[in-house]
């Protein structure tokens, strides 16, 4: 596969020209050479391909509530909207089917989000979510090195009141953001797979031992770390491959440390399939009995998902014993919810988990 890096190397730079000279902008020449770019929307991205970096005025609100669905438990993160695309390439991103574009946009007028978000920040506790995060989109870290926004945003966390940032990547790319005063506000949270799905699914990505290894060194400066297991994927060895990861995470982190577990079922949009079959056809990730689910998504039976979500709880328990990190689901029905652990939170429920967990770990009580 040619292009751009999963660090975002190779890429092309394009600058709608009212962006120059912003603190985005400056960061950004630093790595590449800007080429000027006429005012643009959302029906325009498809225009543009996996070498184009498109920085471009979003309009509408930079918070959005995560897009949850009917019948399935949400856990009600508040998603910080910088920009969308990803160049790691995992072979089966959502977003390929949902974005209609392979280019990656980041928006130049973020600095009027960081003051949307300042000012939402300061609402009384009652009217503000307790839970943000960056990486709903896009990963939350890919360019960072490059665009400095993370940075920005841990200190308007550090200084802000009880609420918490979620960086969600599959990179390794943390350690400019290390030296920063944080007061346990953000985490940082990595997406983990077995061995095997990591390194044949997942090839733009970090290697996992790399963002293992990257857990640990954030959580010795005190951030602390959060992990998700999604897609959880059927594939040859699977209980083996989860229960090897499980091993490694209890190696690299201690229960102590880990904020929160979501585990996930591999789902898509039925349109993905296509696409990703003729790119990769050597992916088996689709083969199997998927079923159409109540969001209209394909997942495995209940059965399925109910066995790994067991295993995987399971060898999480075995390897972080006494830790009171949350395990929970991402997006799944409150009767797997019983099933799997014994009662259903319902989303309100499993909200208010997330939020007591994230608020204790930043030395304050809900
Ligand atoms: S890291 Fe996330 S956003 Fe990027 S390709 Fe993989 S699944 Fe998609």
């Amino acid at each position: 596969m040619s292009g751009p890096s999963g660090d975002g190397g190779g890429l092309r730079l394009r600058l709608e020209r009212e962006f120059a000279g912003t603190e985005l902008a400056r960061n950004l020449e630093r790595t590449f050479e800007a080429e000027p770019l006429e005012p643009i929307g959302p029906a325009d991205y498809g225009r543009y391909g996996r070498r184009d970096l498109l920085v471009t005025r979003h309009k509408g609100s930079f918070i959005k509530p995560c897009p949850a669905t009917l019948n399935y438990n949400c856990c009600n993160l508040t998603i910080f909207h910088f920009g969308l695309g990803c160049t790691i390439g995992c072979r089966y991103c959502i977003l390929e089917a949902y974005l209609g574009t392979e280019a990656l946009v980041l928006f130049g007028n973020v600095e009027e989000g960081l003051l949307e978000l300042t000012e939402t920040l300061a609402k009384p506790s009652g009217a503000r979510p307790k839970r943000f995060c960056t990486g709903e989109f896009t990963d939350s870290l890919l360019l960072d090195k490059r665009s400095g926004l993370a940075e920005s945003l841990v200190r308007i966390f550090a200084e802000g009141r009880e609420a918490v940032l979620e960086l969600k990547t599959k990179t390794d790319h943390i350690d400019h953001l290390l030296h920063l005063e944080h007061g346990g506000r953000t985490v940082f949270s990595f997406s983990v797979n077995s061995p095997s799905i990591c390194a044949g699914e997942e090839k733009g990505a970090a290697p996992l031992k790399a963002r293992l290894a990257a857990a640990r060194r954030a959580a010795e400066k005190g951030f602390p770390v959060g992990l998700h297991f999604d897609p959880l994927i059927i594939h040859p060895g699977w209980e083996d491959g989860y229960a090897e990861t499980c091993r490694m995470i209890g190696e690299y982190l201690d229960g102590a440390e880990v904020a929160w577990i979501s585990l996930g079922c591999f789902r898509y949009l039925p349109s993905l399939k296509s696409v990703m079959l003729a790119r990769h056809p050597d992916t088996s990730i689709y083969d199997g009995e998927f079923i159409v689910g109540g969001d209209g998504k394909m997942r495995y039976p209940r059965p399925l998902r109910t066995r790994m979500y067991r295993h995987l709880a399971g060898e999480l328990r075995r390897a972080l014993p006494g830790s009171q990190a949350v395990i929970y689901m991402c997006m799944e029905s409150p009767r797997v919810w019983l099933d799997v652990f014994g009662r259903d939170p319902a989303t309100e429920g499993l909200a208010a988990m997330l939020d007591e967990r994230a608020l204790s770990l930043a030395g304050r009580s809900s």
